[in-house]
């Protein structure tokens, strides 16, 4: 199914730029961006992907991982091929990179957004996730979907790394709920050299998802010698800090993955440096993920202590939520933040 990918301007040169990412790539026929998925097609810039999803999946919530949006809850997700990253650890490179690896070849099967939106009602999910590989390279689907997914009373998340146009989330924001952004470092070096694009994008989508009133949670998944210096691990939780402290963090374990297979799995006692180093800088909500640690899970008032969600098992698995609709903890009245209804 072919369809515009009308997020892009044409150019007085002929060009078309692409204005979904801030790779803004400007592409002449038959040409194809960085993520493999948008190509100039008889003088317009298609979709490839759209209405092709690669995965779908009915996941809990807390897997994408979102701690603060409707615990408990089931997102229904879905991705496509192809990404606008080229990450050396990607946990979903057979999606992710499947056209840039197979001759630009898409796959998947045929899902348009109104069956998205059918599918996620019958399985009995409060929200839709666009996820397992980037959703802005996929825009126009994700947009149309969302759009649909809200009139029928659900809501919309984003799980994405953060490389978002303003124009993309000015769009976006009247859907979106919440966004997962990965922030994957705190160096240009390891964006540029492991992933394939730049850091400064990436912090400029957080702090305008979140002036635009949009959810966010950030993931970092530490890998040791390469993203897990203190220093790092602090400038990264300063930055969170700096904008919200009550905007949670993830921290996740690497486990080896397609090209950093000679690096080993994290460690509990990095995960847990990097939490103590997230608390000291004053943010409310630090959580360990991938390791098997409850504790670390769970999430505290950030006034009394009291645990005020508590998480166990796999992840998702077990989940009791104590505050009421509001985020109000129970034991001494404080509003925690999120999206709670
Ligand atoms: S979404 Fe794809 S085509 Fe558009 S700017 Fe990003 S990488 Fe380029």
């Amino acid at each position: 199914m072919k369809h515009t990918a009308w997020l892009s301007k044409k150019l007085k040169s002929g060009k078309i730029m692409c204005e979904a990412c801030a790779h803004s790539c400007t592409l002449d026929e038959g040409e194809y961006g960085i993520c493999g998925v948008r190509r100039v097609e008889d003088g317009e810039l298609r979709l490839l992907v759209y209405g092709v999803a690669a995965a779908v999946n009915v996941d809990p919530v807390e897997k994408k991982p979102m701690f603060h949006f409707l615990p408990k809850s089931r997102a229904f997700s879905v991705g496509t091929v192809g990404c606008n990253f080229s990450c050396k650890f990607c946990q979903n490179y057979d999606i992710s990179q499947y056209p840039k690896e197979h001759n630009h070849q898409i796959i998947g099967q045929e899902f348009p957004p109104n069956e998205i939106v059918e599918l996620a009602i019958t399985n009995r999910c409060e929200s839709i996730a666009y996820t397992y590989n980037e959703p802005v390279v996929f825009f126009e689907y994700t947009y149309d979907t969302a759009k649909l997914a809200k009139d029928r009373g659900l809501k919309n998340i984003y799980v994405t790394s953060g490389y978002e146009t303003k124009k993309a989330i000015d769009l976006l924001a009247p859907y979106i709920d919440g966004m997962n952004i990965d922030i994957k470092s705190f160096s240009d070096k390891f964006y540029k050299e492991i992933c394939g694009s730049h850091l400064k994008p990436v912090l400029e989508a957080v702090k305008y998802a979140h002036e635009k009133g949009i959810w966010v949670e950030i993931t970092t998944l530490l890998i040791e010698g390469k993203n897990d210096s203190d220093e790092e691990i602090r400038g990264i939780a300063k930055f969170i800090a700096s904008i919200d402290t009550s905007m949670p963090w993830h921290l996740s374990a690497f486990h080896p993955m397609y090209k950093m297979l000679d690096v080993p799995r994290t460690s509990s006692a990095t995960l847990h440096r990097a939490y103590k180093i997230a608390q000291e800088e004053g943010l409310n909500y630090v959580y360990v993920g991938n390791i098997d640690d409850n504790d670390y899970e769970s999430t505290y008032c950030p006034s009394c202590k009291n645990k005020v969600i508590e998480r166990s098992g796999n992840i998702g698995q077990f989940v009791t939520n104590h505050l009421d609709e509001n985020g109000t903890c129970p034991h001494c009245g404080y509003n925690l933040k999120g999206v709670w209804e």
